[in-house]
């Protein structure tokens, strides 16, 4: 039998209604208008087209949204001079600097500089810890558009054992920690794993976050196996993920179609911190 479909798109589209609502109402009772402001340096054309995708999303639910576009010789401490001047304004609720940034400016700086409360990208080290050490704090956005699927699709998380493919800090490591912290037995692999398909094969639920189209292929899945595939790869002008979708569909129990599947998401749950911070901001629980 045929695995369902984790459709994102779909997900991602009920959630954007609920949070247009949960936006007027603020502002409705409140006077509140969520404010995200995003930062793009240079003229990277991928960039651009996230930075117009996240501008659209927003105003779609009523967020309001500043878009600074800077130019690509911007000095590192001019950007921390605008960072500092929306940590500043009280009509800004999150702040966002697109990654990648040029190699005169350090990457690491630019996100501790924003000031955490803001860190709707969840990528600032204060955040991270949180997410290590529990208690409130922003979630990376993939990694939580990730888990609402799980969650939203009644997928049983506890006990489960699921195994993550990828390590890096903005997806890898934080959905395996999300996964943790839902009792799931985690298991992480990366690229000096030996012999992956052994650990895949025992996964209830599979995540691959790698960007290697066709890694993942039918005989490493457990049948029945949860199979989320957070890849983005281009492949003959197609967008495809790290697993093989025809052939792993037919034995797995659950799968994410790339696209509309996991990226879907990710906006989406850029606009949920932005909201999240407001409320905060507000004192409105
Ligand atoms: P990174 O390149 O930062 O990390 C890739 C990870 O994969 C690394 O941990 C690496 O291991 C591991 N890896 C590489 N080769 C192998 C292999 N052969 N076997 C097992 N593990 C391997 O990528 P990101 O985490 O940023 O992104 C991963 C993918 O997800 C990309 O395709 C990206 O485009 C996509 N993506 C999609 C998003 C969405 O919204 N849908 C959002 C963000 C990313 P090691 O640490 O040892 O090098």
């Amino acid at each position: 039998m045929s695995a369902q479909i984790l459709d994102g798109k779909q997900l991602a589209a009920a959630l954007r209604e609920e949070i247009r609502r949960d936006v007027e109402e603020l502002r409705a009772k409140r006077g509140i208008v969520p404010g995200l402001a995003v930062l793009l340096v240079g003229d990277d054309p991928a960039s651009q087209s996230y930075v117009r995708g996240k501008q659209k999303a927003s105003t779609e639910v009523g967020i309001h949204s500043v878009v600074e576009r800077l130019p690509a010789d911007l000095s590192e401490q001019t950007l921390l001079e605008r960072i500092d001047h929306y940590n500043e304004d009280p009509s800004i609720h999150g702040i966002l600097v697109q990654l990648p940034l040029p190699p005169q400016i350090a990457e690491d700086r630019v996100i501790t500089r924003i000031s955490p409360g803001k860190d709707v990208d969840g990528f600032h080290p204060w955040n991270v810890g949180r997410l290590y050490s529990g208690g409130e704090g922003f979630v990376p956005c993939t990694p939580a558009g990730i888990l609402e699927m799980i969650r939203r699709n009644r997928i049983e998380i506890a006990g489960a054992h699921a195994v993550v493919v990828g390590r890096s800090g903005i997806v890898g490591k934080p959905v395996a920690q999300l996964l943790l912290r839902e009792n799931a037995t985690v298991t992480i692999c990366h690229s000096k794993t030996k012999d992956l398909g052994f650990y895949t094969k025992q996964a209830d639920i599979l995540v691959a976050a790698v960007g290697r189209p066709g890694l993942i292929t039918a005989d490493m899945i457990k049948p029945g196996a949860v199979v989320i595939d957070v890849g983005i790869n281009r492949v003959d002008g197609r967008l495809v993920g790290d697993v093989d979708f025809e052939a792993v569909k037919e034995r797995a129990g659950w799968i994410t179609p790339v696209p509309g599947g996991v990226g879907p998401m990710t906006i989406t749950m850029l606009l949920y911190n932005t909201l999240w911070s407001a409320k905060r901001m507000g004192n409105v629980q």
